[in-house]
């Protein structure tokens, strides 16, 4: 067993503070990274905060994880020591179900085993994320990072990359067609950044005026205050399909509302409460609501390499672990631009306290 410093929510109600624990010696298959970066996702804070009533504690988040390899087990073939890694949302999965022989480990039948707050079957504890300084996870869930990119832009794209880029190919988003964008955050911001990318006509819905000149930069065609009524009901039946990345209570019938026949609202946003829907918000017009979990590992290799060839990364505010509560408490109030990354090297300063 090797020590590991990282921070640690002990409750619900208690802020992130420093957790001393252990990570295992690599297995045959385990690659063991030393954590660079690692973004910090508003999943970390519902889950932190037991807003999806599942957390184990003590709890360490962080799964959009970026770092260098340490070590390597005997039977890695696809890593070696010094080779730039990668950890998204999950560390396994039963490899045997028809989701997973389908590449769909997200949707595991017996549930992925999530980075953190998940059940570890080596420890037969909980697992831990990247709020640490290292890590240790079988290589078929590791992944290669492109190396013209900025590291550190790059750790968002392991969950706000693959959440976002998944659903928008799964729909089949292309040139010719009207996207809709909901919520320019962490996740927003990646959805506008591959809309645009794809080709689609691409339409940014936020609450904060103070965003609408990043959003046009980031590469939205155009950017809609989503309370202002009248430019809500301009683009009423329009749409050929929306992702909605929104992480609190909001009217989901404005958005059907502006679906032309048979499009979709995906949703990969998820609120602590559920969202009410008028079924004559999808009789009409034939419309769908659906939902989206992050996406597989080879999809997300595949997302990784579309960011590498078209110099996509995240927009980042990097900070020190010491500052994460108060991200936690910024990202509250929609003030974050666009994606919260902590630079692990900030850790030192609490060991040498
Ligand atoms: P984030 O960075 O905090 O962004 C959320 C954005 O939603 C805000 O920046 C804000 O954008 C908008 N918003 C916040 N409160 C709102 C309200 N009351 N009404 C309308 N809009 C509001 O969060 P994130 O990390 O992108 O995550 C977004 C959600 O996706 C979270 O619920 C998270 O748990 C979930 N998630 C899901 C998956 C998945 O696999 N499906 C993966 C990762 C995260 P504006 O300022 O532009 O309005
Ligand atoms: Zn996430
Ligand atoms: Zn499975």
């Amino acid at each position: 067993m090797k020590a590991a410093r990282g921070y640690a929510a002990p409750s619900a109600d208690s802020p992130l503070n420093y957790y001393s624990f252990e990570r295992r010696d690599p297995q045959p298959h385990d690659v063991q990274m030393e954590i660079l970066f690692c973004g910090v996702c508003h999943s970390d804070l519902h889950q932190a905060r037991n807003e999806w009533q599942n957390t184990i504690y003590p709890c360490v988040p962080g799964h959009e994880i970026v770092g260098r390899v340490t070590a390597v087990g005997n039977s890695v073939t696809k890593f070696k020591e010094g080779d730039l890694a990668a950890v998204g949302c999950m560390v396994d999965s039963c490899r045997e179900c028809e989701n997973c022989k389908a590449g769909e480990e997200q949707y595991c039948d017996h549930a992925p085993v999530f980075t953190y707050n998940g059940p570890d079957k080596h420890s037969g504890t909980q697992t831990f994320g990247g709020y640490s300084d290292s890590i240790v996870v079988d290589e078929a869930f590791v992944l290669k990072v492109p190396t013209n990119l900025d590291l550190a832009a790059v750790a968002p794209l392991l969950c706000a990359g693959i959440t976002t880029y998944s659903p928008l190919r799964h729909w089949k988003v292309k040139k010719g067609q009207k996207v809709g964008i909901v919520g320019l955050g962490g996740l927003g911001h990646m959805g506008l950044k591959f809309a645009h990318a794809f080709g689609a006509h691409t339409v940014l819905f936020t609450t904060s005026p103070n965003k609408v000149e990043d959003a046009l930069k980031l590469g939205a065609d155009e950017v809609i205050i989503s309370k202002d009524e009248d430019a809500m009901n301009k683009h009423a039946l329009s749409f050929d399909f929306i992702l909605d990345a929104v992480s609190a209570q909001h009217d989901l019938n404005a958005y059907l509302n502006l679906l032309k026949r048979d499009g979709t609202l995906t949703l990969v946003g998820a609120p602590e409460h559920p969202l009410p829907v008028s079924s004559f918000s999808l009789l009409f017009k034939r419309r769908q609501l659906a939902g989206s979990l992050i996406g597989g590992i080879a999809e997300t290799q595949e997302m990784l390499d579309f960011c590498g060839t078209h110099n996509i990364t995240s927009e980042i505010e990097l900070i020190k672990i010491q500052q994460v509560n108060e991200a936690y408490d910024r990202l509250l109030k929609s003030d974050v631009k666009y994606r919260f990354v902590i630079d692990m090297a900030s850790l030192k300063e609490n060991a040498a306290a």
